[in-house]
């Protein structure tokens, strides 16, 4: 453990000039050992505390104390779930309601105590006003703690928004280690998605010139190598564990923050999970940890990655692929079907990604010519399906679309559909431009419903 943290203080040391987070606590009473960090990095003045009832029961009360024995002003700040709304969201509008007592209560910086939704709320807003903010996490659920962006339902549409990281990060291991299950099952899922989510980002710097960091990717590996034996001892809350688990998710964090972009972290996989919150928001309909879902969004991808390598190229017909190619206007009426009222929403981020005839021909092009480059870029980093499943298994992670709760209807527009939500080119994209996403989705789906 000791050397996982003198390896994180090196990365935060040498890519100081691209982070922002200062200090990352992973520890046994990290809360108690957090305030030398807190008062280093933020702002003096008063702090403006965000918890929910759970977060506050979990850490927010030893915050407090300690606050309180160092004479460190600060305020409460309970964020609440809307009428008929189950679980608060990260959304426009409780950002807006933070930023505002932000201001209201002049407070001088912000601190989240909670896991993705809080850290969201409160990164985001604290940023809108350009004040800093700490990060009192409470479970090892996702890789957003350090990362400089905020996954924000916006105008229903689930999106990843610039902002800045948190300056300081504090993971109390007993915490994390007694967090829910399910949410540790997130944190390990979000992380497995490494195989498919850099062949993605790999794949798509070969076809689309699109910007890929060897300097990500180094950290990335590192944080990949702490998962090591991880999985199968999470179940019994293993704090060695758990600290495996937890700098993994921190180094993925930071990879993004290098990057300046989620794609790291984050390709088609992602977007199989992020059509699933936006239909459980719009359509009041069942979900599960973000995490838990990309786990198998990655099982998905990681299929699909497997039909490509079995793919013959000389099996590419150019000329009639492209020809086929439906005009924007068409494809944005059967956009407006599929989508209804998410419809304009989506639009905007699809209209983006679709090609006209001449990258779409360029690129096909491309991807014979380099066949063999690309099958060996996204190699590098590929996994098979069950390799993964297998990991994720032994933490006890759900692997089927039926255990997120999600119906095979809607688990085949998941995959076929969700390409559309986000202008990043990933396997989604590609099966669909050579006309076989829809036949790999539903193969993918008679092994993962
Ligand atoms: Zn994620």
């Amino acid at each position: 453990m000791q050397d996982m943290n003198a390896l994180i203080d090196n990365l935060l040391e040498r890519h100081h000039d691209k982070l922002n987070t200062r200090a990352i606590l992973i520890e046994r009473n990290a809360i108690e050992n957090a305030y030398p960090a807190m008062k280093a990095n933020l702002t003096p003045g008063k702090w403006l505390v965000a918890v929910d009832d759970n977060t506050w029961r979990v850490a927010g009360e030893r915050l407090a104390a300690v606050l309180d024995e160092n004479g460190q002003e600060w305020e409460r700040y309970d964020v609440v779930g809307h009428e008929g709304e189950k679980y608060p969201m990260c959304d426009d509008e409780r950002i807006a309601e933070y930023q505002q007592a932000l201001v209201d209560s002049g407070a001088s910086a912000g601190v989240a105590v909670g896991s993705g939704t809080i850290n969201d709320i409160v990164k985001l807003a604290a940023y809108n006003v350009e004040k800093p903010m700490a990060c009192i996490c409470t479970a090892p659920s996702m890789n957003g703690y350090t990362s400089g962006i905020a996954a924000v339902l916006s105008d229903g549409v689930k999106t990843t928004v610039p902002c800045v990281a948190p300056t300081v990060v504090v993971a109390d291991l007993d915490v994390m280690a007694e967090s829910p299950q399910r949410m540790v099952q997130s944190g390990l899922g979000d992380l497995l998605s490494k195989p498919v989510s850099n062949s993605d980002w790999q794949m798509s710097a070969i076809l689309n010139g699109t910007f890929h960091s060897a300097e990500a990717m180094e950290i990335i590996e590192a944080g990949s190598k702490m998962l090591d034996g991880v999985a199968p001892k999470l179940p019994e809350q293993d704090r060695e564990a758990v600290a495996g688990l937890t700098g993994s998710l921190m180094l993925s964090g930071l990879a993004m923050s290098v990057a300046g972009s989620s794609s790291p972290a984050s390709g088609g996989e992602h977007l199989i999970s992020h059509y699933i919150d936006m239909t459980a928001h719009s359509f009041d309909l069942p979900f599960d940890f973000h995490g838990c879902q990309v786990g198998v969004g990655t099982l998905t991808s990681a299929h699909i990655y497997e039909r490509l390598q079995a793919l013959d190229p000389s099996t590419i017909d150019i000329d009639a692929l492209t020809n086929n190619l439906m005009s924007w206007d068409d494809y944005s009426k059967v956009l407006e079907e599929r989508f209804g009222i998410l419809y304009k929403a989506v639009a905007k981020h699809a209209e983006l990604a679709y090609p006209t005839p001449e990258v779409y021909r360029a690129r096909l092009t491309k991807l014979v010519a380099q066949w063999d480059e690309v099958i060996a870029a996204i190699r590098q980093t590929l996994r098979t399906r069950q390799s993964i499943e297998d990991e994720l298994r032994a933490a006890n992670c759900p692997v089927r679309y039926s255990e997120l709760g999600v119906d095979g209807h809607r688990a085949l527009a998941a995959i076929t559909w969700s390409k559309d939500i986000r202008n990043r080119y990933t396997i989604l994209h590609l099966a669909w431009e050579l006309g076989h996403l829809e036949e790999w989705a539903e193969e993918a789906l008679d092994i993962l419903y």
